[in-house]
Protein backbone atom coordinates (compact mmCIF):
# COMPACT_ATOMS: atom_id res chain seq x y z
CA UNK A 1 0.00 0.00 0.00
CA UNK A 2 1.53 3.35 -1.10
CA UNK A 3 2.31 5.35 2.12
CA UNK A 4 -0.20 8.95 2.37
CA UNK A 5 -2.46 7.38 -0.66
CA UNK A 6 -6.33 7.23 0.68
CA UNK A 7 -9.34 6.44 -0.95
CA UNK A 8 -13.19 7.24 -0.46
CA UNK A 9 -16.24 5.29 -1.62
CA UNK A 10 -19.22 7.28 -1.54
CA UNK A 11 -22.91 5.91 -3.51
CA UNK A 12 -22.34 8.82 -6.11
CA UNK A 13 -19.48 10.67 -7.42
CA UNK A 14 -20.04 13.60 -9.37
CA UNK A 15 -16.47 14.28 -11.53
CA UNK A 16 -17.81 16.69 -13.71
CA UNK A 17 -15.56 16.18 -16.01
CA UNK A 18 -17.82 12.77 -16.68
CA UNK A 19 -20.91 11.52 -16.22
CA UNK A 20 -22.00 10.31 -11.81
CA UNK A 21 -20.26 7.02 -10.85
CA UNK A 22 -22.64 4.83 -8.45
CA UNK A 23 -20.58 3.14 -5.84
CA UNK A 24 -17.72 5.27 -6.69
CA UNK A 25 -14.09 5.82 -5.36
CA UNK A 26 -11.40 8.81 -5.16
CA UNK A 27 -8.04 7.86 -4.69
CA UNK A 28 -5.79 10.61 -3.33
CA UNK A 29 -2.30 10.74 -3.00
CA UNK A 30 -0.16 13.53 -1.71
CA UNK A 31 -3.36 15.90 -1.65
CA UNK A 32 -3.87 15.31 -5.20
CA UNK A 33 -6.17 13.09 -7.09
CA UNK A 34 -4.57 10.25 -8.02
CA UNK A 35 -7.57 7.90 -9.24
CA UNK A 36 -11.39 8.46 -10.01
CA UNK A 37 -13.46 5.35 -10.65
CA UNK A 38 -14.62 2.48 -8.78
CA UNK A 39 -11.89 0.54 -7.17
CA UNK A 40 -9.57 2.34 -4.41
CA UNK A 41 -6.15 2.69 -6.25
CA UNK A 42 -3.61 1.44 -4.58
CA UNK A 43 -5.01 1.49 -0.67
CA UNK A 44 -8.06 0.17 1.31
CA UNK A 45 -11.34 2.43 0.82
CA UNK A 46 -12.89 4.33 3.65
CA UNK A 47 -16.65 3.83 2.90
CA UNK A 48 -18.86 7.15 3.51
CA UNK A 49 -21.99 5.75 2.84
CA UNK A 50 -24.83 7.26 1.34
CA UNK A 51 -23.52 10.43 0.35
CA UNK A 52 -22.20 12.37 -3.00
CA UNK A 53 -19.06 12.90 -2.97
CA UNK A 54 -18.31 16.54 -5.08
CA UNK A 55 -15.17 18.51 -6.01
CA UNK A 56 -15.26 21.08 -3.50
CA UNK A 57 -17.85 24.18 -4.10
CA UNK A 58 -16.87 27.32 -5.31
CA UNK A 59 -18.03 30.19 -3.97
CA UNK A 60 -16.34 33.51 -6.49
CA UNK A 61 -17.73 36.37 -4.65
CA UNK A 62 -18.21 37.37 -1.23
CA UNK A 63 -17.63 40.46 1.04
CA UNK A 64 -16.53 38.95 4.00
CA UNK A 65 -16.17 41.70 5.62
CA UNK A 66 -19.73 41.75 6.31
CA UNK A 67 -19.72 37.97 7.78
CA UNK A 68 -20.88 39.49 11.57
CA UNK A 69 -24.14 41.07 10.01
CA UNK A 70 -26.66 39.14 12.08
CA UNK A 71 -29.07 39.89 9.01
CA UNK A 72 -28.93 41.30 5.78
CA UNK A 73 -28.82 45.28 6.00
CA UNK A 74 -31.42 47.61 5.40
CA UNK A 75 -34.96 46.07 4.41
CA UNK A 76 -35.91 43.59 1.60
CA UNK A 77 -37.17 45.43 -1.67
CA UNK A 78 -35.58 48.70 -0.93
CA UNK A 79 -34.23 50.76 -3.78
CA UNK A 80 -30.45 49.53 -4.33
CA UNK A 81 -28.66 53.32 -4.05
CA UNK A 82 -30.88 53.66 -1.03
CA UNK A 83 -28.66 50.35 0.47
CA UNK A 84 -25.43 52.11 -0.43
CA UNK A 85 -25.04 53.80 2.66
CA UNK A 86 -26.86 51.77 4.65
CA UNK A 87 -23.56 49.66 4.09
CA UNK A 88 -21.00 52.67 4.46
CA UNK A 89 -23.18 53.24 7.93
CA UNK A 90 -22.29 50.06 9.19
CA UNK A 91 -18.57 49.67 8.13
CA UNK A 92 -18.49 53.02 10.35
CA UNK A 93 -19.57 51.37 13.24
CA UNK A 94 -17.48 48.38 13.05
CA UNK A 95 -14.41 47.87 15.57
CA UNK A 96 -11.38 47.89 13.66
CA UNK A 97 -9.89 44.24 13.81
CA UNK A 98 -13.02 42.20 14.80
CA UNK A 99 -12.66 39.25 13.53
CA UNK A 100 -15.46 38.80 10.66
CA UNK A 101 -13.39 37.81 8.02
CA UNK A 102 -11.99 34.73 9.47
CA UNK A 103 -15.68 34.04 10.93
CA UNK A 104 -16.72 33.68 7.03
CA UNK A 105 -14.14 31.74 6.03
CA UNK A 106 -14.95 29.33 8.85
CA UNK A 107 -18.30 29.99 7.61
CA UNK A 108 -17.80 28.98 4.16
CA UNK A 109 -16.24 25.95 5.07
CA UNK A 110 -18.68 24.83 7.17
CA UNK A 111 -20.83 24.90 4.24
CA UNK A 112 -18.66 22.87 1.86
CA UNK A 113 -16.29 26.12 0.02
CA UNK A 114 -12.98 25.05 -0.50
CA UNK A 115 -12.24 27.99 -2.60
CA UNK A 116 -13.80 31.93 -2.40
CA UNK A 117 -13.50 34.88 -4.60
CA UNK A 118 -13.03 37.83 -1.69
CA UNK A 119 -13.58 41.42 -2.38
CA UNK A 120 -11.10 43.00 0.18
CA UNK A 121 -10.37 46.71 0.77
CA UNK A 122 -7.42 48.44 1.27
CA UNK A 123 -5.68 47.34 4.63
CA UNK A 124 -6.88 44.35 4.97
CA UNK A 125 -5.05 41.68 6.67
CA UNK A 126 -3.65 38.69 4.95
CA UNK A 127 -3.62 36.87 8.35
CA UNK A 128 -7.28 35.99 7.90
CA UNK A 129 -5.90 33.79 5.19
CA UNK A 130 -4.09 31.23 7.11
CA UNK A 131 -2.58 27.64 5.72
CA UNK A 132 -6.09 26.40 5.66
CA UNK A 133 -8.64 26.12 3.26
CA UNK A 134 -11.16 28.05 1.68
CA UNK A 135 -8.41 29.46 -0.36
CA UNK A 136 -9.00 33.05 -2.02
CA UNK A 137 -8.39 35.06 -5.09
CA UNK A 138 -8.43 38.58 -2.94
CA UNK A 139 -9.23 41.07 -4.93
CA UNK A 140 -8.44 44.80 -3.99
CA UNK A 141 -11.19 46.75 -4.08
CA UNK A 142 -10.75 50.36 -5.62
CA UNK A 143 -13.47 53.04 -5.06
CA UNK A 144 -12.62 56.54 -7.05
CA UNK A 145 -14.88 59.09 -8.94
CA UNK A 146 -12.81 61.28 -9.12
CA UNK A 147 -10.03 62.25 -11.00
CA UNK A 148 -7.27 62.92 -8.30
CA UNK A 149 -7.64 59.51 -6.66
CA UNK A 150 -6.59 57.53 -9.82
CA UNK A 151 -2.66 57.58 -9.07
CA UNK A 152 -3.22 56.75 -5.30
CA UNK A 153 -5.95 53.89 -6.15
CA UNK A 154 -3.04 52.18 -9.21
CA UNK A 155 -0.44 52.67 -6.32
CA UNK A 156 -2.40 50.74 -3.76
CA UNK A 157 -3.46 48.08 -6.47
CA UNK A 158 0.33 47.55 -7.86
CA UNK A 159 1.49 47.02 -3.91
CA UNK A 160 -1.58 44.60 -3.68
CA UNK A 161 0.04 42.24 -6.66
CA UNK A 162 3.66 43.27 -5.39
CA UNK A 163 2.71 41.93 -1.71
CA UNK A 164 0.86 38.69 -3.63
CA UNK A 165 4.15 37.36 -4.69
CA UNK A 166 5.00 35.30 -1.23
CA UNK A 167 1.54 34.53 -0.41
CA UNK A 168 0.32 30.87 -1.62
CA UNK A 169 -3.03 30.83 0.13
CA UNK A 170 -4.37 33.86 -1.27
CA UNK A 171 -3.69 34.49 -5.34
CA UNK A 172 -4.36 38.34 -5.84
CA UNK A 173 -7.12 39.81 -8.31
CA UNK A 174 -8.41 43.81 -8.88
CA UNK A 175 -11.70 45.19 -8.27
CA UNK A 176 -12.61 48.01 -10.02
CA UNK A 177 -15.78 48.21 -7.84
CA UNK A 178 -19.03 49.31 -9.82
CA UNK A 179 -19.26 52.01 -12.75
CA UNK A 180 -21.21 54.01 -10.08
CA UNK A 181 -18.16 53.85 -7.94
CA UNK A 182 -15.16 54.18 -10.42
CA UNK A 183 -14.20 56.70 -13.01
CA UNK A 184 -13.65 55.45 -16.50
CA UNK A 185 -10.04 56.16 -16.75
CA UNK A 186 -9.06 54.53 -13.27
CA UNK A 187 -11.28 51.18 -15.04
CA UNK A 188 -9.37 51.17 -17.85
CA UNK A 189 -6.19 51.32 -15.98
CA UNK A 190 -6.87 48.74 -13.21
CA UNK A 191 -8.23 46.43 -16.20
CA UNK A 192 -4.77 47.25 -17.99
CA UNK A 193 -2.58 46.35 -14.84
CA UNK A 194 -4.48 43.66 -14.39
CA UNK A 195 -4.02 42.04 -17.69
CA UNK A 196 -0.66 43.00 -18.06
CA UNK A 197 0.02 40.69 -14.61
CA UNK A 198 -2.17 37.94 -15.74
CA UNK A 199 -4.83 38.44 -12.53
CA UNK A 200 -8.82 38.75 -12.56
CA UNK A 201 -10.95 41.50 -12.58
CA UNK A 202 -13.73 41.14 -10.67
CA UNK A 203 -16.08 43.99 -11.08
CA UNK A 204 -20.25 44.81 -10.15
CA UNK A 205 -21.96 45.44 -13.33
CA UNK A 206 -25.90 45.82 -14.81
CA UNK A 207 -26.85 45.32 -10.82
CA UNK A 208 -29.65 48.11 -10.84
CA UNK A 209 -31.98 49.96 -13.02
CA UNK A 210 -31.14 52.79 -11.17
CA UNK A 211 -27.07 52.49 -12.46
CA UNK A 212 -28.19 51.79 -16.04
CA UNK A 213 -29.97 55.18 -15.51
CA UNK A 214 -27.02 56.92 -14.17
CA UNK A 215 -25.26 55.59 -17.09
CA UNK A 216 -27.41 56.95 -19.48
CA UNK A 217 -28.51 60.18 -18.30
CA UNK A 218 -26.22 61.09 -15.14
CA UNK A 219 -29.30 61.42 -13.24
CA UNK A 220 -31.73 59.67 -11.41
CA UNK A 221 -31.63 57.88 -7.73
CA UNK A 222 -28.36 56.91 -7.34
CA UNK A 223 -27.20 60.48 -8.29
CA UNK A 224 -29.03 61.87 -5.51
CA UNK A 225 -27.35 59.40 -3.28
CA UNK A 226 -23.69 60.10 -4.61
CA UNK A 227 -24.58 63.39 -3.74
CA UNK A 228 -25.35 63.19 -0.63
CA UNK A 229 -22.40 61.16 0.45
CA UNK A 230 -20.56 63.98 -1.78
CA UNK A 231 -18.89 61.53 -4.15
CA UNK A 232 -20.77 62.63 -7.09
CA UNK A 233 -18.78 64.10 -10.26
CA UNK A 234 -21.14 65.36 -12.67
CA UNK A 235 -18.05 64.71 -15.55
CA UNK A 236 -16.85 61.32 -14.69
CA UNK A 237 -18.97 59.67 -16.69
CA UNK A 238 -20.22 60.02 -20.51
CA UNK A 239 -23.68 60.21 -20.88
CA UNK A 240 -25.36 57.50 -22.99
CA UNK A 241 -22.59 55.26 -21.39
CA UNK A 242 -23.95 51.21 -21.45
CA UNK A 243 -23.15 48.25 -19.26
CA UNK A 244 -22.06 47.47 -22.69
CA UNK A 245 -18.87 49.89 -23.16
CA UNK A 246 -17.53 48.23 -20.08
CA UNK A 247 -17.67 44.44 -21.34
CA UNK A 248 -16.08 45.89 -24.71
CA UNK A 249 -13.27 46.63 -22.53
CA UNK A 250 -12.92 44.23 -20.70
CA UNK A 251 -13.25 41.85 -23.77
CA UNK A 252 -11.30 43.68 -25.62
CA UNK A 253 -8.03 44.44 -23.01
CA UNK A 254 -8.15 39.94 -23.13
CA UNK A 255 -8.37 40.26 -19.45
CA UNK A 256 -9.99 37.49 -17.59
CA UNK A 257 -12.87 38.69 -15.85
CA UNK A 258 -15.85 37.90 -12.97
CA UNK A 259 -19.42 40.54 -14.23
CA UNK A 260 -21.24 40.46 -10.47
CA UNK A 261 -24.68 40.47 -10.77
CA UNK A 262 -25.39 41.17 -14.67
CA UNK A 263 -29.11 41.44 -13.26
CA UNK A 264 -30.21 43.94 -16.09
CA UNK A 265 -27.93 43.07 -19.27
CA UNK A 266 -29.55 43.11 -22.43
CA UNK A 267 -29.05 40.77 -25.28
CA UNK A 268 -26.57 42.79 -26.81
CA UNK A 269 -24.31 42.67 -23.73
CA UNK A 270 -25.23 38.70 -23.33
CA UNK A 271 -23.79 38.88 -27.33
CA UNK A 272 -20.61 40.01 -26.12
CA UNK A 273 -20.05 37.54 -23.17
CA UNK A 274 -21.16 34.76 -25.21
CA UNK A 275 -18.31 35.43 -27.71
CA UNK A 276 -15.98 35.76 -25.17
CA UNK A 277 -17.02 33.06 -22.32
CA UNK A 278 -13.34 31.99 -22.11
CA UNK A 279 -12.77 34.63 -20.38
CA UNK A 280 -15.23 36.67 -19.00
CA UNK A 281 -17.74 35.30 -16.17
CA UNK A 282 -21.04 36.38 -15.43
CA UNK A 283 -21.38 35.74 -11.20
CA UNK A 284 -25.11 35.65 -10.23
CA UNK A 285 -25.96 36.17 -6.74
CA UNK A 286 -29.25 34.47 -6.41
CA UNK A 287 -30.51 35.61 -2.89
CA UNK A 288 -29.12 38.68 -2.97
CA UNK A 289 -30.97 39.19 -6.44
CA UNK A 290 -33.89 37.97 -4.59
CA UNK A 291 -33.29 40.44 -1.65
CA UNK A 292 -33.37 43.64 -3.75
CA UNK A 293 -36.62 42.22 -5.25
CA UNK A 294 -34.78 42.89 -8.89
CA UNK A 295 -36.76 41.35 -12.26
CA UNK A 296 -36.21 37.95 -13.09
CA UNK A 297 -32.45 37.42 -13.12
CA UNK A 298 -31.07 36.36 -17.62
CA UNK A 299 -29.27 33.59 -16.53
CA UNK A 300 -31.18 31.13 -18.78
CA UNK A 301 -30.61 34.20 -21.44
CA UNK A 302 -27.42 33.48 -20.69
CA UNK A 303 -27.06 30.09 -20.71
CA UNK A 304 -28.77 29.39 -23.43
CA UNK A 305 -26.38 31.90 -25.62
CA UNK A 306 -23.37 30.22 -24.66
CA UNK A 307 -22.04 32.65 -21.73
CA UNK A 308 -20.62 31.47 -18.82
CA UNK A 309 -21.81 31.52 -15.61
CA UNK A 310 -21.07 31.12 -11.94
CA UNK A 311 -22.75 31.46 -8.48
CA UNK A 312 -21.49 33.10 -5.64
CA UNK A 313 -23.22 34.49 -2.03
CA UNK A 314 -22.43 38.20 -2.26
CA UNK A 315 -22.06 39.30 1.35
CA UNK A 316 -24.13 38.75 4.77
CA UNK A 317 -25.03 42.86 3.85
CA UNK A 318 -27.54 41.36 1.24
CA UNK A 319 -27.50 37.52 2.02
CA UNK A 320 -28.63 36.00 5.34
CA UNK A 321 -25.86 33.52 5.35
CA UNK A 322 -22.64 32.27 2.67
CA UNK A 323 -24.31 29.07 2.10
CA UNK A 324 -23.33 28.40 -1.47
CA UNK A 325 -25.10 25.17 -1.66
CA UNK A 326 -28.59 26.45 -0.50
CA UNK A 327 -27.97 29.23 -3.69
CA UNK A 328 -28.04 26.59 -6.03
CA UNK A 329 -31.37 24.85 -4.60
CA UNK A 330 -32.73 28.40 -4.75
CA UNK A 331 -32.09 28.44 -8.60
CA UNK A 332 -33.32 25.07 -9.11
CA UNK A 333 -36.45 26.48 -7.57
CA UNK A 334 -36.95 29.78 -9.89
CA UNK A 335 -35.65 27.98 -13.01
CA UNK A 336 -37.26 24.84 -12.83
CA UNK A 337 -36.02 24.68 -16.28
CA UNK A 338 -32.39 24.42 -15.87
CA UNK A 339 -30.94 20.67 -14.98
CA UNK A 340 -29.04 19.93 -11.87
CA UNK A 341 -26.01 19.14 -13.64
CA UNK A 342 -25.60 22.48 -15.29
CA UNK A 343 -26.61 24.10 -11.84
CA UNK A 344 -23.83 21.93 -10.37
CA UNK A 345 -21.11 23.04 -12.82
CA UNK A 346 -22.08 26.50 -11.68
CA UNK A 347 -21.56 26.25 -8.43
CA UNK A 348 -17.96 23.95 -9.28
CA UNK A 349 -16.26 23.71 -12.71
CA UNK A 350 -17.54 27.01 -14.02
CA UNK A 351 -16.60 28.82 -10.89
CA UNK A 352 -13.15 27.35 -11.53
CA UNK A 353 -12.75 28.64 -14.91
CA UNK A 354 -14.16 32.00 -13.61
CA UNK A 355 -10.93 32.49 -11.27
CA UNK A 356 -8.74 31.01 -14.20
CA UNK A 357 -8.41 27.97 -11.73
CA UNK A 358 -10.02 25.63 -14.19
CA UNK A 359 -6.97 23.40 -14.42
CA UNK A 360 -6.60 22.84 -10.65
CA UNK A 361 -9.79 22.87 -9.35
CA UNK A 362 -13.43 22.72 -9.67
CA UNK A 363 -13.85 18.45 -11.11
CA UNK A 364 -12.52 15.69 -9.46
CA UNK A 365 -10.28 14.46 -12.14
CA UNK A 366 -6.45 12.96 -11.65
CA UNK A 367 -3.80 15.84 -10.80
CA UNK A 368 -6.51 17.89 -9.81
CA UNK A 369 -6.11 19.29 -5.92
CA UNK A 370 -7.98 16.86 -3.51
CA UNK A 371 -10.44 19.70 -3.24
CA UNK A 372 -13.36 17.47 -1.90
CA UNK A 373 -17.04 17.97 -0.35
CA UNK A 374 -19.84 15.36 0.78
CA UNK A 375 -23.78 16.01 0.42
CA UNK A 376 -25.57 13.52 1.86
CA UNK A 377 -28.19 11.79 0.30
CA UNK A 378 -31.78 10.18 1.57
CA UNK A 379 -32.54 6.37 1.17
CA UNK A 380 -34.36 4.42 -1.19
CA UNK A 381 -33.69 4.22 -5.10
CA UNK A 382 -32.82 7.17 -7.15
CA UNK A 383 -33.71 6.77 -10.69
CA UNK A 384 -30.89 9.36 -11.93
CA UNK A 385 -28.29 10.14 -9.27
CA UNK A 386 -29.42 13.89 -9.43
CA UNK A 387 -32.41 13.34 -8.44
CA UNK A 388 -31.76 12.72 -4.97
CA UNK A 389 -28.88 15.76 -4.42
CA UNK A 390 -29.93 19.05 -4.30
CA UNK A 391 -32.67 17.75 -1.42
CA UNK A 392 -30.36 18.04 1.45
CA UNK A 393 -30.38 22.09 2.64
CA UNK A 394 -26.29 22.48 2.74
CA UNK A 395 -23.18 20.34 2.06
CA UNK A 396 -21.33 19.08 4.66
CA UNK A 397 -17.66 20.80 5.63
CA UNK A 398 -15.43 20.03 2.99
CA UNK A 399 -13.76 16.68 3.87
CA UNK A 400 -10.95 17.56 2.31
CA UNK A 401 -8.99 20.28 0.66
CA UNK A 402 -5.78 19.57 -1.46
CA UNK A 403 -2.31 20.32 -1.82
ZN1 LIG B 1 -20.54 42.35 -4.29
Amino acid sequence: MAPGRTAFRARYLFPLASAPIANGVVTIDAGRIFAVGRKPDGCKAIDLGDVALLPGLINPHTHLEFSDCEAPLGAPGMPFPRWVPEVIQWRAGQAAGKPAVPRGLDESAQAGVTTVGEIATPGWSPAAFGKRPPRATVFLEAIGLARDQVDQKLAEAQEHLQRAATQWYWRPGLSPHAPYTVRPELFERLVDLASGAGVPVAFHLAESPEEIELLATGGGRFRDVLSELGVWDPAAIPRGTRPLDYLRRLADRRVRALVIHGNYLDDEEIGVLAKHADRLTVVYCPRTHAYFQHRRHPLPRLLAAGARVAVGTDSRASNPDLNLWEELRFILGAFPELSPEAVLRMGTIDAARSLGEGDAIGSLEVGKRADLTIVPLEDGELRDPYEGLFHAPRALPHLFAGA
